[in-house]
């Protein structure tokens, strides 16, 4: 049985290295841009010189599972379509591309691994007392602009939202802009509308000068669901059945970000368990048993604060948030753990 995964992030690892374990005669092939995995949740740390976060795929794979270093333009008919002209056949399919950016003219995005290179190169030529801008109040902005405040305490650093940190409860808000604060970054709520010549232009009419514009904002897919002919909603992502099949191929598995699941968010917390659930589902199709739905489960979202510093906000199942969060040693080591745990479960296919 012929499998290809496309994309090596954590839903394609963890759904290549599940399947592998689980079916013998698998024959699996999971192609990637890149011959690395990259640990996107730790970009803001790529950024600020605080972690390396990539590890060579064959390290992260188990052994018998076929690398190709590629990008993949189609999907469909029982083929993948690569760039160049190859194609691969497949029995089942798992399309696991996962999100990507749009920025602003003028701004670097910190979403994705070539934009985290930028950002990380740009940041090392700034000299003490220039000004970085981060766009996005939500996580990823919030991440990145105390990573690259504590890294650089050199650096004159903002962060722009409409509202920033406003995807929290009120008492875990409080705390998350005071800790940014804490870290000397100046909190802006306000939305830009235009970076132009290294000054940023705010909705409000203000305007501001900025060395380095960070795009923290991470909205969209690829367009490779879209291309290929698979039905998608107005962000880009597939359509899927409740067991996470394209809904015009029952072959293809999508998971991840790129899947139009109900109720889901792009979250590596979620990647991983679609990723084992589908195939768990390939499993029990094999084994002649009824596939079961799938439903996201949440439990908490959590930022940190550079390296000393965190917010863990507990969430009910459905997201919705609850009234506790954390913070201090314990919501650094609640998100540290969590961190490890989905580049661990795409390494030995396990969660769920
Ligand atoms: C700075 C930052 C911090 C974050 N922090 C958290 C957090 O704390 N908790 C949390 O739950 N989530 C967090 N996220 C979100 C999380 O990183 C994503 O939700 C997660 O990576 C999604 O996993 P995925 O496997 O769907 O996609 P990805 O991890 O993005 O992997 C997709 C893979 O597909 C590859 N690919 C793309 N197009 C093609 C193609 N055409 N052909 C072949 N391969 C292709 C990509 O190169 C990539 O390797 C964070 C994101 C960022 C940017």
């Amino acid at each position: 049985m012929k499998v290809v995964v496309v994309g090596a992030g954590y839903a394609g690892m963890l759904a290549a290295n599940r399947i592998a374990k689980k079916v013998r005669d698998a024959e699996i092939t999971v192609v990637n841009p890149r011959p690395d995995f990259v640990e996107r949740v730790r970009l803001h740390q790529q950024i600020a010189g605080t972690a390396s976060v990539v590890a060579p795929l064959a390290s992260m794979l188990r052994p018998g599972i076929t690398v190709r270093v590629a990008t993949v333009e189609k999907v469909g008919d029982g083929h993948v379509g690569l760039a160049g002209g190859e194609t691969l056949d497949f029995d089942h399919a798992f399309l696991a591309v996962g999100s990507t950016v749009r920025p602003m003219a003028g701004t670097v995005p910190v979403g994705t691994w070539e934009g985290a290179e930028q950002a990380r190169a740009e940041l090392g030529t700034l000299p003490a007392g220039s000004a970085v801008t981060v766009v996005g109040g939500g996580a990823t902005g919030i991440e990145t602009a105390a990573e690259v405040a504590e890294a650089r305490p050199d650096l004159r650093v903002r962060i722009i939202g409409p509202s920033v940190a406003d995807g929290f409860s009120d008492r875990a808000r409080t705390k998350a802009r005071a800790g940014l604060e804490r870290l000397g970054v100046e909190v802006v709520d306000d939305a830009v509308t235009e970076v132009t010549d290294g000054v940023v232009r705010l909705r409000s009419g203000a305007a501001a000068a900025s060395d380095l514009t960070l795009w923290a904002i991470v909205a969209d897919v690829p367009d490779l669901a879209a291309r290929s002919g698979l039905t998608v909603d107005a962000r880009g992502r597939a359509l899927v059945d409740e067991c996470l099949r394209s809904v015009d191929d029952g072959r293809i598995f999508v998971v991840g970000d790129c899947a139009a699941v109900p109720g889901a968010r792009f979250a590596c917390a979620l990647a991983g368990p679609q990723a084992a659930h589908a195939a768990d589902t390939l499993v029990r199709l094999i084994g002649g048993r009824e596939p079961e739905p799938y439903a996201p489960r949440y439990v908490a979202r959590a930022v940190t604060l550079g390296r000393k510093g965190a917010v863990a906000q507990f969430t009910r199942s459905d997201d919705t948030l609850r009234r506790s969060c954390l913070t201090g040693r314990t919501a650094v080591v609640i998100k540290e753990l969590a961190s490890r745990g989905g580049k661990y479960g795409a390494r030995t296919g396990t969660g769920g």
